[in-house]
């Protein structure tokens, strides 16, 4: 996050960055991840009127940069965005070199290249199609993965089960439904095999128990007795996650 400026004057209640907007018709408040809280007022307004504006509508802007804050403490701050020259999912054991190469093309796709090699082609001046592109291949390997994997924990630990989804959720690493389905987040690839591996048997472990009860607790400790290390670990992960994933 940039440090803030104090462009109308230092008695306001909070800091902030001022912009001037030919299309707002009134003054707007937004709290981004780049900026903090930024002001946004029609062309020709006088900035005089912020301090008061910022005292009135001080509870949401409060409770947004609580929810900011929370999220810088999970997330770490934002970087600028750069095509990864390589990838690692260290679940699975793998690292790729990404070759990048620019054509006229819209959709950006990710090939493979060789053994351990990616080349991503089309127009990739374009985060957001790069993004899109990255998330898609991104999927596609933890389907190949993260069935399998649950499969396998069945039969090493009697825990099975008929549905796994795989999505990328913002802040959680799996999750299991009354229908008795489970989600798991793609990202798991970017964790240690024993961090994913934990992850997969809780999920599993709820099929029995929905619950983080005690019994659930005891069930999870036959098969991983340092849940609780791994509990803390899995809490720190999402800072670690490279920036294009976050
Ligand atoms: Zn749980």
């Amino acid at each position: 996050m940039q440090p803030p400026s104090y462009p109308a004057g230092h008695d306001a209640l909070f800091p902030y960055r001022l912009r001037e907007s030919s299309r707002a018709r009134c003054v707007g408040l937004r709290v981004t991840l780049q900026h903090g809280l930024e002001v946004v007022l029609p062309k020709g307004c006088n900035p005089t009127v912020v301090p008061d504006v910022l005292r009135r509508k001080q509870r949401w802007i409060r409770a947004a940069l609580d929810r900011l804050a929370a999220h810088l403490r999970v997330f770490g701050p934002p970087q600028p965005w750069q095509l990864p020259a390589q990838i690692e999912l260290p679940a699975i054991g793998r690292v790729w070199r990404v070759e990048a190469v620019e054509t006229a093309s819209r959709r950006v796709t990710i090939r493979d290249a060789g053994a351990d090699c990616l080349r991503i082609v089309g127009r990739i001046g374009n985060e957001k199609a790069c993004r899109a592109a990255l998330a898609r291949w991104l999927s596609t390997q933890a389907r190949a993965h993260l069935p399998p994997w649950v499969r396998a924990i069945g039969q090493r630990t009697g825990l099975y089960c008929q549905r796994v989804s795989v999505r990328q959720q913002r802040t959680r690493w799996g999750s299991c439904s009354r229908r008795k389905t489970i989600s798991l987040n793609a990202k798991l690839l970017f964790l240690p095999p024993e961090l994913a591996d934990y992850v997969l048997v809780h999920e599993l472990c709820h099929l029995a128990e929905m619950n983080h009860s005690r019994r659930f607790w005891e069930l999870v400790a036959e098969h991983h007795p340092d849940y609780g290390h791994a509990n803390r670990h899995l809490r720190d992960m999402w800072k670690h996650l490279p920036h294009w994933a976050r």
